[in-house]
């Protein structure tokens, strides 16, 4: 079967029914199936998905943005921290060369002496609660297919 292009407007709850993540007031979202542009739970959930459907899909943690990963978390030494940088808590920065793949570490704690990052997803470790409506489903074109990902409003913008 030939890959599809999915549109959906999604919102997104934590399973105590508050909101995450909206798409409502942007643009759809609209990935290429197979290349991973969602989490795999809910294009699992959207593989049958017609245009128009309107779907609550659970995902759970595994399946979302995973299982927290506590040996992504550290305890760095202030000191290997540039001195009077100010870190707060919630402060995000990437680890690694500019042009890898790496993951964004998270400030979750930070004293005089040290700073605890977390390299975790900010939702890793939770299951995840959509409530999908489908407002475009299509076959991928071969330019899609060659890029591994969807192009158009909501998808891949080439720059
Ligand atoms: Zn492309």
């Amino acid at each position: 079967m030939a890959a599809r292009v999915v549109t959906f407007h999604y919102t997104l709850k934590d399973k105590e029914g508050k909101v995450l993540d909206s798409s409502q007031g942007h643009d759809p979202m609209t990935y290429l199936e197979g290349s991973g542009q969602i989490i795999p739970g809910l294009e699992n959930a959207l593989k049958t998905a017609k245009t128009g459907d309107k779907q609550n899909v659970a995902v759970k943690a595994a399946e979302a943005y995973g299982e927290h990963d506590t040996s992504l978390v550290f305890e760095v030494p202030r000191s290997q921290f540039p001195p009077g940088e100010q870190i707060d808590v919630g402060m995000k920065f990437r680890a690694g060369a500019p042009d890898e793949p790496s993951p964004v570490f998270t400030v979750t704690h930070a004293s005089d002496s040290h700073v605890k990052v977390d390299g975790n997803h900010p939702l890793a470790g939770q299951d995840l609660f959509f409530d999908v409506e489908v407002t475009d489903v299509r076959d991928a074109t071969l330019e899609e297919i060659k890029h591994g990902h969807a192009h158009g409003p909501g998808g891949h913008h080439h720059h």
